[in-house]
């Protein structure tokens, strides 16, 4: 694929420490099932000029059976608490094949996920299943046209080789693209195993990488670790506006840059329930839908711990210092929740009684078992109260005070409705859809499905379509369970 531009800044810059040679495990049989043309543009790849007879395919190339002549495979350390208690881990079947640069100068890493065994591997084979590859292009697709920050996916190959689980299913890798893979548990890793001097190494390199504004800042550290904060209350309120449940927000799971990472278990929300929980290895709901600020929270945490001798020289100032900025997380995410839930009500300045107004509708919601993203979506469409279904005096009261707060808003009623079509998605990736798609693409080879779920999704403000296969929850109840898919 021409194109590659690939830097190595992580390997270069930080200590042997943090990462460890891997070369990907050729395959036998790659085949191109998903490729991601905007994203490859945007990245500078060519996919053409490669498919050329005598050259590598483009399959070849993304299974990792013949890697661009600049890349520097590596596999990165990180640790982690995982359910709450901490573990070394590191890549074990993702390698990292260099740093792509784009023609407008942005740098994002770019890795195989389940090209073969690393350093860290264990007992895992490194390899991973073609289902729940395709399940983290279809939502980190989604996520990403949602306008929630997040990591991308470039292509889906299979690799014509069994991988052994539960059952014997498809290989499959993913070229998983980030603006970096430096974790929570990447601090957490360099505090447990390289002290103060890792620690700093490592938090030099984040900042020179996605806070370079806060390099020169007399307390850069501190900086640092309150921007990381602001972008981690930012994007778990992106989260809840539209009824994301990550699943598995383990520390190493949550990356310094503020994207997300590390689709396993991730599902959207079908029926408003803070105690929503998807995944079938969640058996204490610690990350339930609405447990995800407090988690992100208690994540920031273990983070600062990493951090405290950078903070301060003296330990009770570090402590405070960190504490003060932890106490601030609760604020910071309401304000952007709050932001956004203006935004899907339709208001565009704040009141004081903003927090109340919404309370109740999402109180009503939770009574009525109303499916979260259509609830707002009538709301848009101003079908709420009419649909038969939702005859309620509750609800009723509550459009009354809607109302009301409306009227003191000096905005037209159509830039109130464009307010609320940027604000509220008319498709979300739904739980059954996207087990259709997965069906279809590995039990028949029909990824058709699958692309007509991805052009859906890759539009999801759009309100000018009629699209009830894709707009409706799934019939017939019942708990929708997820798997990690490792
Ligand atoms: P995850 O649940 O994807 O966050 O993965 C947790 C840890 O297990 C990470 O260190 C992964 O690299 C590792 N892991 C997951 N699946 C495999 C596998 N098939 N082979 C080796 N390591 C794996
Ligand atoms: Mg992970």
């Amino acid at each position: 694929m021409a194109g590659w531009h690939l830097e190595h800044t992580y390997a270069e810059r930080l200590p042997e420490l943090f990462h460890s040679p891997a070369t990907p495990v050729a395959v036998r049989e790659p085949h191109l099932i998903a490729f991601n043309r905007p994203l490859a543009a945007t990245l500078g790849l060519d996919p053409q000029a490669l498919e050329r007879p005598g050259l590598e395919t483009l399959a070849g190339v993304l299974a990792g059976n013949a890697l661009p002549e600049a890349s520097r495979p590596i596999a990165q350390a990180y640790a982690g608490h995982q359910f709450g208690h901490f573990t070394s881990l590191g890549d074990g079947r993702a390698i990292l094949i260099g740093e792509q640069i784009t023609p407008s100068g942005e740098r994002f890493d770019v890795q195989l996920k389940g090209a073969g065994p690393t350093r860290f591997s264990r007992r895992g084979d490194g390899r991973a299943a073609l289902g729940p590859m395709l399940r983290e292009y279809i939502i980190s697709e989604a996520m990403h046209a949602l306008g929630i920050p997040t990591t991308r996916s470039l292509a889906v190959v299979t690799t014509g080789e069994p991988v052994y689980r539960e059952t014997v299913l498809q290989g499959a890798v993913l070229t998983r693209v980030a603006a970096s893979h430096i974790r929570v548990g990447t601090m957490q890793w360099a505090a447990a195993h390289g002290g103060e001097s890792a620690t700093r190494a490592l938090a030099d390199y984040t900042l020179q990488r996605h806070y370079p504004d806060l390099v020169e800042s007399p307390a850069p550290y501190v900086a640092l670790f309150e921007a990381i904060l602001a972008r981690q209350a930012s994007l778990i309120a992106r989260w809840q506006l539209v009824g994301f449940v990550h699943g598995v927000m383990n520390t190493d799971n949550m990356a310094l840059s503020g994207e997300t990472i590390d689709y396993g278990p991730c599902a959207f929300m079908d029926a408003y329930d803070p105690a929503t929980v998807f995944s079938s290895i969640d058996a204490g709901a610690r990350y339930a839908y609405g447990n995800q600020p407090t988690i992100a929270q208690w994540n920031l945490a273990r983070l600062a711990e990493a951090m405290l001798p950078l903070f301060d020289p003296d330990a009770d100032r570090a402590v405070e210092q960190a504490t003060a900025a932890l106490d601030r997380f609760p604020d910071l995410f309401q304000r952007h929740w709050l932001d956004g839930i203006r935004g899907k009500l339709g208001l565009f300045a704040p009141e004081p009684d903003d927090a109340a107004l919404v309370g109740d509708l999402l109180a009503w919601m939770h009574r009525r078992s109303a499916d979260f993203t259509n609830t707002f979506r009538s709301l848009t469409s101003g079908r709420l109260v009419e649909d038969a279904a939702n005859r309620d005096a509750d609800l009723e009261t509550w459009q009354f005070r809607l109302k009301a707060r409306r009227s003191r808003q000096s905005q037209s009623a159509g830039e109130v409705s464009v307010l609320m079509q940027q604000h509220n998605p008319a498709v979300i990736p739904r739980n059954h859809n996207v087990e259709n798609a997965l069906l279809a693409a590995t039990s028949r080879g029909d990824v058709s499905v699958m692309n007509r779920l991805l052009e859906v999704l890759a539009t999801p403000y759009d309100h000018h379509r009629d699209l009830p296969a894709f707009s409706a929850p799934a019939s017939g109840g019942g708990r929708y369970r997820t798997f990690c898919g490792t």
